[in-house]
């Protein structure tokens, strides 16, 4: 048995192959695991659990029947889908996480985290998301109507893109030294994150000792997981 995980599906109505892809994973892989762990950006955009987008069906579906079957699932909240919510996870059976979780992986505890707060260099956009995770914007942006929270979403996509693509590289990545603060901190030696959209399994040294920090890759020609058993993890593609 294994723990699977992943995250950056960024799922959106109009690449319905990347739901498909999706869908296949979770009723095939993850219902033999024994548990299934999205560190967010599981989707494109979410402008609130009462949106209703017929297309995205799909996946609250294979997550309830996940859940029926009796694999538990774990969600963390990304950049994009921040506002997943209780509903969300009453309607797929999926626990939301926290920005920063511990867990026991067959005997090694390990750190899992989106990833974008470990982007300090990027001051504009933490200071956004400062914004975005204020409890009075949400309450605000949850209060308008469909349609303008979907205007909103759009035009900070907009933002979001222009902002990416006027940044350099290495601004978008991870800071080594909050790297080294979180995992000393939770005191950990394995980091499991995503957002980044750089797959690969780094070495390190936290205080001393070897440690590794595995990132999982975007869902966009395929999809990126982590397959972790009693042997060790595996960074795999579907
Ligand atoms: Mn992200």
């Amino acid at each position: 048995m294994a723990l699977l995980f992943t995250s950056d599906l960024h799922l959106e109505g109009s690449r319905p192959e990347t739901t498909e892809r999706f869908v296949e994973f979770v009723r095939e892989r993850a219902r033999h695991a024994d548990a299934l762990y999205i560190l967010g950006d599981l989707f494109e955009a979410w402008i609130g659990d009462d949106d209703t987008d017929p297309r995205l069906k799909p996946v609250i579906e294979a997550l309830k029947s996940l859940h029926r079957a009796g694999v538990p699932c774990a969600i963390m909240h990304g950049n994009r889908d921040f506002l997943i919510g209780r509903r969300f996870a009453a309607a797929t059976g999926c626990r939301l996480l926290g920005d920063y979780e511990t867990i026991d992986a067959f005997g090694q505890r390990v750190l899992l985290t989106h990833g974008d707060l470990l982007c300090t260099d990027d001051s504009r956009y933490q200071s956004l998301r400062a914004m975005l995770r204020d409890p009075d914007w949400q309450r605000d942006f949850l209060g308008k109507p469909l349609g303008e929270r979907r205007t909103v979403a759009e035009e900070l996509r907009g933002v979001s893109r222009s902002e990416t693509a006027s940044k350099p590289e290495d601004i978008m990545d991870v800071n080594p030294a909050a790297v080294e603060a979180a995992m000393r901190r939770f005191d950990v030696r394995h980091l499991l994150h995503g957002h980044t959209h750089r797959p690969a399994v780094h070495d390190l040294t936290v205080e001393g000792g070897a440690a590794k920090r595995i990132v999982l890759g975007a869902w966009h020609q395929q999809g990126w997981f982590v397959r972790w058993d009693e042997h060790g993890f595996t960074l795999e593609t579907c």
